[in-house]
């Protein structure tokens, strides 16, 4: 059994050991020496800090792809006592299904969770850039606690529950982005010469009045009359139908097509709104119901008199629900919270709980300077442990009391016994994993697709080309980022987001793949193919070409000012969320159990399903919320 084990800590270890002077032993002899601590990872074992691709990294995605694929694993006993609780995936929603599970059976629960990351925390991870002694923060993905007061009770208990205060955080940090306009600077967009035939950044987009914005830009006179006429005529394109037959028309309609072909704009009108929207959807426009536009405020509908939507549709569903609930209820109350590191600070909060002394300290502020000990995150006395860089390839019930899971770490697979599992991994790849479900279930399962977006985070020595430029933020539609920005400007105990000019800031920039033309699956499904398919060279090429066009007239030199750059691209990105340009309309704007997502979240004997694709809603509250409701559906199996 020993050199199982062994196995396992020795892939994660990474190295034959080294004794002396160029002498090196087998890790069996090592064990049997007594000389490997097999609960021991290597001391410059830190994630944060890698640079260069990370998001789904080398070494994460292949085993999963190979399981998909049909290979089968021959698994051994890992050697672990029985847990009570095995969950996979250690995102936000497997590390609160762990902390939920715990509260209802007790401090003395033995949880195992299984991540085939390198790090903690799913989505919500963090970059850690590291220069002259100071620590630059960004998120790496999930970036906000987007409308807090929208939570469903059990994730605003947890927060509450990890010591997140709304009150003292917005003490400090109400001016997060105000504080950027009062050294006058404001958003731009980018026209480049490939998409408009001339370069040229355009500031006071978002900020200035519409039509000077526009006045300033590149663009023709006929797409610049159109754009204006789409902001302020008040005409009624639909003549003669009711507010509810207005609604279902622009519901079945993309807005690029209610754009030019309803309001009849120049096609180029379209390429304004196209960043913004490709922030929340990941599609190109042709896949972005009209009716989501009118519903978040952008232009064109004004003239149509329509009735607003009830408060109450779709209000105790998690948010991201962009489009398809009441504006004014989703944005009453607090304003968003951004951490430093965005949500990778629950994460760590929500290790620092499970897993007691592996993430320093005791408040949120200092939770977010603190350096986690992964060296603690897998022991052997440990009640509640994380399994890092380990693919669950099976689970299957052994009895009506038990359940096996298998895993890949380091091409070799590992068995796992334990009361019951929470599956809190991506729905996509559950039938390969369980073979148990109903095919009805499979299908539902299998329906939807995530988004595949990159956050890359690149860490520049000074910022005084942003101030001289007069922006925080750019639009590039066309650009190969079209989003780019200085990071919130924040303050939590010891860190704070540089406010000097000419000290180093880690700037943030996204990109989207999609395919117009397709389905919004279908683009997802393509977007991804082609996301995993571009190398880090592309990207820096493009970040290197972008941030030169863009600022170089204000003094950016790539080559000099360029500190380093990471890379998260997320294939697996955003949670799909129905779209009546694709889907039938109960799904997208009632909560029929017919939707695919209910159906496929059934719990099946000892195994319940949690992550945020259960609630078709890509949000933190979603991922917390279905990790409390599968614990729950636990307790019933018991
Ligand atoms: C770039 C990006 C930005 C986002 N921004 C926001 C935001 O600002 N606000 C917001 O509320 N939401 C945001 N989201 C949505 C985010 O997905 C959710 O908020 C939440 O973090 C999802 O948590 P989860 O645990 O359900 O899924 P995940 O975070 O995806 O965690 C699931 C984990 O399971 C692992 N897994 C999958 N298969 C296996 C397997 N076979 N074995 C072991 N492990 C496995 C995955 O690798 C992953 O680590 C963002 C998402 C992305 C991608």
């Amino acid at each position: 059994m020993k050199n199982k084990t062994l196995n396992r800590r020795d892939f994660v270890n990474g190295c034959a050991l080294s004794l002396a002077a160029g002498s090196t032993i087998s890790p069996l002899e090592a064990l049997a020496q007594n000389i490997l601590d097999p609960t021991t990872l290597p001391p410059d074992y830190y994630p944060p800090t890698k640079q260069g691709l990370r998001g789904s990294h080398e070494g994460s995605f292949e085993v999963a792809h190979e399981m998909r694929d049909g290979k089968r694993w021959n698994a051994m006993d890992a050697g672990d006592p029985a847990y009570d609780l095995v969950v996979v995936g250690g995102g936000l929603s497997g590390l609160s299904a762990a902390y939920f599970f715990r509260k209802q059976h007790g401090p003395g629960a033995r949880i195992l969770i299984l991540e085939n990351h390198d790090d903690f925390g799913g989505h919500a991870k963090r970059n850690e850039f590291w220069h002259d002694g100071r620590m630059h923060l960004v998120n790496g993905g999930t970036l906000n606690v987007e409308a807090p007061q929208q939570y469903n009770t059990a994730a605003a208990g947890l927060l509450w529950e990890l010591g997140i205060d709304r009150v003292r955080y917005f003490e400090k940090n109400k001016k997060m982005w105000s504080r950027y306009e009062e050294m006058g600077l404001k958003g731009s967009m980018f026209f480049d010469r490939e998409t408009f035939g001339e370069e040229k950044l355009v500031v006071g987009y978002g900020d200035d009045p519409f039509d000077r914005f526009i006045d300033n830009t590149p663009l023709s006179d006929e797409v610049r009359n159109d754009a204006k006429r789409l902001y302020a005529d008040k005409k009624d394109y639909f003549p003669g139908l009711s507010s509810d037959e207005k609604r279902d028309k622009l519901a079945h309609m993309s807005y690029r097509d209610y754009i030019t072909n309803v309001v009849k704009c120049h096609p180029d009108v379209v390429k304004l709104f196209d960043t913004s929207l490709l922030g929340i959807f990941v599609t190109a426009m042709d896949a972005i119901p009209a009716i989501y536009c009118r519903e978040m405020g952008y232009p064109g509908f004004d003239g149509l008199n329509l009735e607003d939507i009830s408060p109450d549709q779709l209000a105790n569903e998690p948010g991201g629900q962009h489009g398809r609930e009441n504006t004014e209820r989703a944005e009453r109350g607090d304003p968003d919270m951004y951490f430093p590191d965005g949500n990778a600070t629950i994460a760590r909060l929500l290790v620092r709980s499970l897993v007691p002394g592996a993430v320093p300290g005791g408040s949120m502020e200092d939770v977010v300077s603190s350096r986690v000990d992964y060296d603690l995150l897998d022991r052997n006395d440990n009640k509640v442990r994380i399994r890092l860089n380990s693919t669950v390839v099976n689970v299957a019930h052994i009895n009506d009391r038990q359940v096996e899971t298998q895993y890949v770490l380091g091409g070799d697979a590992y068995s796992v016994r334990s009361g019951a599992v929470v599956m809190a991994c991506w729905n996509s790849v559950i039938p390969f994993i369980c073979h148990e479900f109903s095919e009805k279930q499979n299908e539902a399962l299998l329906y939807g697709q995530k988004s595949p977006l990159v956050y890359t985070n690149v860490l520049i020595s000074n910022w005084r080309s942003f101030v001289d430029a007069g922006i925080s933020r750019i639009s590039a539609p066309g650009g190969y980022h079209p989003s780019i920005g200085l990071p919130p400007s924040l303050e939590l105990g010891e860190y704070q987001t540089s406010r000097n000019p000419d000290r180093p800031i880690a700037v943030r920039m996204s990109c989207y793949f999609n395919e117009p033309g397709l389905s919004r699956r279908e683009q997802h499904r393509v977007g991804r193919n082609r996301m995993l398919a571009t190398p880090f060279s592309t990207f820096e090429y493009h970040i290197r070409d972008q941030l030169s066009r863009i600022l170089g007239p204000t003094g950016f030199d790539d080559e000099q000012d360029i500190l380093g750059i990471t890379v998260n691209r997320w294939p697996h990105g955003y949670t799909y969320a129905y779209n009546p340009l694709f889907d039938p309309d109960d799904w997208v704007f009632t909560t029929t159990s017919e939707r695919p997502a209910v159906v496929g979240r059934q719990r099946h004997g000892r195994i319940a399903i949690a992550n945020a694709d259960a609630a078709a809603s890509p949000h933190t509250d979603a991922a917390i919320g279905e990790a409390f409701r599968a614990v729950n559906e636990l307790l019933s199996s018991a």
